[in-house]
């Protein structure tokens, strides 16, 4: 038995690992607005659900279709400042809200952080950490973000050739799947986590995103390919939103577009950023609802998975804000410690330890069977 168990452990990790790798790879470009990487990462997952056999949500397909705005940077992006070219991604950023632009100058000093090209519009910020986003608008001016170690000395001209291409309604999808349940199929626990990311910066850099929300993602689909050939009394719908990174905007849609009556979830669990836990996880929402937060540390506390459960409030920062909003039962769940890369580059598989991996699956696998218990 117990042989049976690590080797089912060890399987599990070697699938997590497997699934973040794929996820992060070229060939998904970071999940986000060129190479049609969403794209890709959305139709790689609903080939996952169609291959355990997970029914789709709707009872269609699997495919929550919406769509935003989003300026993207398909082309060129590269930026030198005093005659030395910097690295994309490792030595600057380009503001998401940036216009393109082509062409070089002075830089004026501002103040001791910001330097100004005038004739290009182009604003120069020196910073300690460089954290990419996405907007959904174009500024009229292009901002050029550069990590302070990578040049020496003040900054005094700057040759820049970046491209932009505004996206207005760029298609994506929420892709949602179910498991049938045995007793009272009408009544939902839920499992959600974002597939998004950032997607490329200029044609030669991406963001893997394996913490954010790879490691999410493979968790989700280890619990789907569990609950598959496990069924439990209520139905099991795993849902992974787009749209995340700009916004929230995927779980935005389904909160207001419900495939599944909300009244009928009796409770979501929400999965962002699962990939380390040297120093435990956090439940946001847990002081929101202390019984179901009672009951996860329990489990915890009896089989000495995790070293530590730490209790949040309310935070509008990952999928489940809307639900809450809408006063769906939810937690939000992400690891603590380990590294430290966020929404840049250096967020990649090869670093991210996903070494609670097991602890958390069995953690969540014995918290929903419990809710789903008569
Ligand atoms: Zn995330």
């Amino acid at each position: 038995m117990l042989l049976f168990a690590s080797a089912a452990n060890a399987q599990d990790s070697i699938f997590a690992r497997s699934l973040v790798d794929t996820l992060t790879s070229t060939y998904f470009w970071g999940r986000g607005y060129t190479n049609d990487g969403m794209g890709k990462a959305g139709r790689f997952i609903a080939s996952q659900y169609s291959a355990y056999g997970l029914l789709p949500l709707d009872g269609q397909r699997y495919e929550q279709p919406f769509s935003f705005n989003a300026n993207t940077f398909p082309g060129a992006m590269e930026v030198a400042v005093n005659g030395i070219s910097l690295v994309p991604g490792k030595d600057f950023i380009v503001g998401p809200q940036s216009r393109g632009v082509k062409g070089k100058g002075s830089l004026v000093k501002s103040d001791s952080l910001h330097y100004v090209n005038g004739s290009n519009r182009v604003v120069l910020t020196l910073q300690n950490k460089l954290t990419w986003s996405v907007e959904q608008e174009v500024a009229d001016y292009t901002e050029v973000e550069i990590d302070h170690q990578a040049i020496s000395g003040t900054p005094k001209t700057i040759k820049v050739d970046i491209e932009n291409t505004f996206v207005k309604d760029f298609p994506t999808a929420n892709i949602c799947g179910y498991v049938k349940g045995t007793v009272r199929p009408d009544s939902f626990f839920v499992f959600t986590g974002h597939y998004d990311h950032l997607g490329g910066m200029g044609s030669k850099t991406y963001f893997p995103g394996a913490n954010d929300n790879a490691s999410g993602i493979s968790q989700l689909l280890s619990l789907a390919r569990y609950f598959a050939l496990h069924p439990q009394r209520y139905s099991i719908a795993f849902i992974c939103f787009s749209g995340e990174e700009t916004g929230l905007l995927g779980s935005q849609y389904f909160a207001h577009h419900p495939l599944i009556p909300l009244d009928k979830i009796r409770f979501l669990l929400n999965m962002d950023i699962l990939g380390t836990g040297e120093e435990g996880i956090t439940a946001v929402n847990a002081t929101v609802y202390p019984k179901e937060f009672a009951l996860l540390k329990k489990i915890n506390d009896e089989n000495h998975y995790l070293v530590k459960i730490a209790s949040r409030g309310k935070a509008a920062n990952s999928d489940h804000y809307w639900f809450t909003e809408k006063g769906v039962p939810a937690f939000f769940i992400y690891t603590m410690g380990g590294i430290k890369a966020y929404h840049d580059v250096f967020d990649i598989s090869r670093t991210l330890p996903l070494n609670e991996y097991n602890h958390l699956f069995k953690l969540l696998l014995e918290f929903s069977t419990d809710i789903m218990k008569p």
